[in-house]
């Protein structure tokens, strides 16, 4: 069946949703985008992504075309004229069509183009990978140096997931002057006892919304957290290790590059954090 799109302003059946070959997106992957999960026909932490999506378009001096409030709006519409209970809404707003190519940014009021659909994605909650956890290989980290902006840039990500297929394997993460810096598109995390250690924010990585929420219910339940640099070797010899995204939500990571982690099965931390996050998003969520 025939999803509905948004594009700038009007809903449309997705054969007619359409965008200029000048779009700036399609030829200098200049935008941004968000990906909110859907639960029970609410949206997750939605506040969350509108925040990151605000800071994202600041960072690359695009005026934000909708106030919260709006883009709600819109993202209910989608979920409801597309009957979501489960899945994904994805949005993306690039800095629009200059009518011609050229690497400079076309005057600032050149319009913005936004475009925004739904994925349906029944079972999501419920993923039978989360009792058996996802095996990943690690692969150098070679993308841009503003990775705390989420841009659409996907490329090597996408090849990343690539070589974790080809190696018949979940996802791969990726390793930078001999640390983890994230998965291909989503946070890393290893467990040591009472102990999540995860990367510190910087522009190394992408400011996970499902990881800010993820810490703070770790320390509500006297979880230390540690936030550092680890390396494979490290992973590899931890109790437990898992990432979060807002799309997979908190995932059980029970292989590295071969490895098993810890006894090789799904862990306590991993299986009681996926748990706490699906309860309190489902009470949050809007
Ligand atoms: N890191 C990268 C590179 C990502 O692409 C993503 C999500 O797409 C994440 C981390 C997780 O972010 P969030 O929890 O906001 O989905």
């Amino acid at each position: 069946m025939s999803r509905t799109v948004y594009v700038n302003g009007d809903y449309l059946p997705e054969e007619e949703a359409k965008v200029s070959v000048f779009d700036r997106g399609f030829l200098m992957a200049d935008g941004v985008y968000e990906v909110t999960s859907v639960l029970g026909g609410k949206l997750i932490d939605f506040d969350g992504h509108c925040k990151r999506l605000a800071r994202s378009l600041t960072e690359l001096e695009m005026t934000n075309p909708h106030s919260d409030a709006e883009w709600l709006a819109i993202h209910r519409e989608l979920v409801a004229r597309n009957g979501i209970d489960e899945g994904m809404v994805y949005l993306q707003v690039t800095r629009g069509n200059p009518g011609d190519r050229d690497f400079a940014y076309p005057p600032a009021d050149t319009a913005p183009t936004v475009v925004l659909f739904t994925q349906a994605k029944p079972g999501l909650a419920d993923s039978p990978a989360a009792k058996t956890g996802w095996r990943v290989i690690s692969v150098p980290d070679i993308r841009w140096h503003r990775r705390d902006i989420k841009t659409v840039q996907l490329l090597y990500p996408s090849m990343a997931k690539m070589a974790a297929k080809k190696a018949g394997v979940d996802d791969a993460w990726l390793v930078e002057d001999g640390f983890v810096t994230e998965g291909t598109s989503n946070n890393a995390y290893i467990v040591k006892g009472n102990k999540i250690i995860t990367r510190a924010l910087s522009s190394d990585i992408l400011h996970g919304i499902t990881r800010a929420a993820v810490l703070r219910f770790a320390k509500e339940a006297q979880m230390e957290v540690e936030e550092r640099n680890f390396t494979i070797d490290e992973a590899q010899k931890a109790d437990e290790a898992f990432i979060t995204s807002a799309s997979a939500f908190v995932m059980p990571v029970v292989e590295i590059d071969g490895a098993a982690v810890g006894t090789g099965a799904v862990g306590r931390v991993a299986t009681r954090m996926r748990e706490i996050y699906l309860d309190e998003m489902r009470k949050a969520a809007v």
